[in-house]
């Protein structure tokens, strides 16, 4: 007999059936047991009577621990007080993998354990219905972000992990040993996506990147995932345009698919709109002081201000931005740039801009930044060959997965986070 998933027993309300699955819980009531079956798509109310069924399957369901894995074949039935409006009534039951019965952390849907205690026992975390509710909205985010650019016609490309130098001039690398030579674990893919864009003009790319930062907040991580676009003959505006589009279609995308995802983790969300503000404009909104970044509390008071929005600020000062992006003048009269920032659900997802693509430019700016020229001199050297105007952004994946399902911490959205405290698990 072949195995059926629960969500298709609900809805068939019928048959023999053969299913796999996680006890989630358990019922007893004298004469009659009742155990809550989960698996991948759903929980179904299996039932078992002393008087009507089989002695074994009736102990085995009275005494199995929460957790434990069950194979039960058995006769669907239709019953208006069951979740789904279904029951299962088994006549054979095998235990497959017996959990030890006092659990670590609680995994049911009530549960109130921390979130660090949680990650400890990430394993099992991954138990919760919340908990894969979360990861298959991410997986669909990731998956329709490559579907889009791959409609678009853009190419999937692979960096390099390990890198020679600082790719954006910070100093905050993971150094790794790589035989005789030093070398780091990659910041950003940046320099070797705007190769790719002077040459296949248009990519796409996911990519975890490594930021040695010490601080520990609810919004970074020290290893992330990167969805990035770089696309020749493209300036800021049209670079944004993308993103908004992407970003539309991404939560499309996941309206369409995680329906059951987004109830259980009771979201309501909406296509976002899109609203373009210039830097100058949003000093103005936020009454903040010119010449500074956003803090996290103006990225909240923008969400507040423009909810289901992708905020785009752009054209920020060159000062605040790294040194690959395009001033707004050639001469830099106006100290502005051709770089944005996109809030949404008031965080940070998304920076991007125009680069510079004239050598010469690039020099100075690496300069005026306090930087050595000569550590940039292969990434300055591969615009000498003929590199066309090019732009490009970076969202990150854990990041965008936070704003869009509110959570409170970005290690929610991460698989196994690795932050100041945590390499394990
Ligand atoms: P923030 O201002 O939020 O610290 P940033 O401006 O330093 O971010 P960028 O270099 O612009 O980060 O990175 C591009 C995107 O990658 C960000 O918009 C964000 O979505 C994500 N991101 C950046 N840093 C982290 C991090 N430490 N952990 C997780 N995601 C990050
Ligand atoms: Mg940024």
């Amino acid at each position: 007999m072949k195995r059926s998933y629960i969500a298709e027993v609900l809805k068939k309300k019928r048959g023999r059936v053969l299913l796999k699955g996680w006890v989630h819980d358990t019922r007893k009531l004298g004469k009659i047991c009742f155990l809550l079956l989960r698996d991948l798509t759903g929980i179904i109310q299996v039932t078992a009577h002393i008087d009507k069924q089989d002695k074994n399957v009736f102990n085995l369901i009275k005494k199995v621990n929460r957790e434990s894995i069950l194979e039960l074949k058995g006769k669907t039935v239709k019953n208006g007080k069951a979740p789904g409006g279904v029951e299962i009534f088994p006549d054979k039951i095998k235990l497959l993998s017996k959990a030890q019965s006092s659990l670590p952390v609680d995994v049911s849907d009530f549960s109130k354990t921390e979130l660090p205690k949680r990650l400890d026992y990430r394993f099992l975390d991954f138990h919760r219905r919340k908990v894969q509710a979360i990861f298959k909205v991410q997986s669909v985010i990731s998956m329709s972000f490559r579907e889009y650019f791959y409609s678009k016609g853009f190419l999937e490309m692979q960096p390099p992990s390990i890198i020679s130098s600082a790719s954006e001039g910070g100093t905050d690398l993971f150094p790794v040993k790589y035989f005789e030579k030093s070398a780091f674990l990659a910041q950003s893919p940046q320099l070797y996506k705007q190769m790719l864009a002077c040459s296949m003009e248009k990519v796409f790319l996911l990519t975890p990147v490594w930021r040695a930062e010490k601080h520990n907040t609810p919004r970074h991580l020290n290893e992330s995932r990167q969805m990035d676009i770089e696309t020749a003959f493209s300036g800021q505006k049209e670079v944004m345009k993308q993103l908004e589009k992407a970003v539309q279609f991404i939560v499309k995308k996941v309206l369409e698919k995680c329906k059951q995802e987004l109830e259980i983790l009771k979201l309501k969300l909406k296509v976002p709109k899109a609203k373009y503000l210039s830097y100058d404009e949003t000093v103005k909104i936020l009454r903040m002081r010119y010449g500074e970044d956003l803090s996290p509390e103006d990225e909240k008071k923008l969400g507040k201000k423009f909810p289901d929005t992708i905020v785009f600020i752009h054209s920020w000062p060159a000062k605040l931005k790294p040194f690959y992006i395009m001033p707004k003048d050639e001469n830099e009269k106006s100290k502005l740039s051709e770089g944005f920032d996109a809030i949404y659900q008031g965080i940070e997802i998304s920076s991007g801009g125009q680069r510079i693509h004239i050598p010469e430019l690039l020099e100075k700016r690496i300069k005026a930044k306090g930087l050595n020229v000569k550590n940039f001199k292969s990434y300055v050297d591969s615009f000498r060959f003929g590199a066309p105007k090019h732009s490009g952004w970076s969202v990150g994946l854990e990041r965008f997965t936070q704003a869009l399902l509110g959570l409170e911490n970005i290690r929610e959205a991460c698989f196994f986070p690795r932050d100041r405290d945590r390499l394990v698990p």
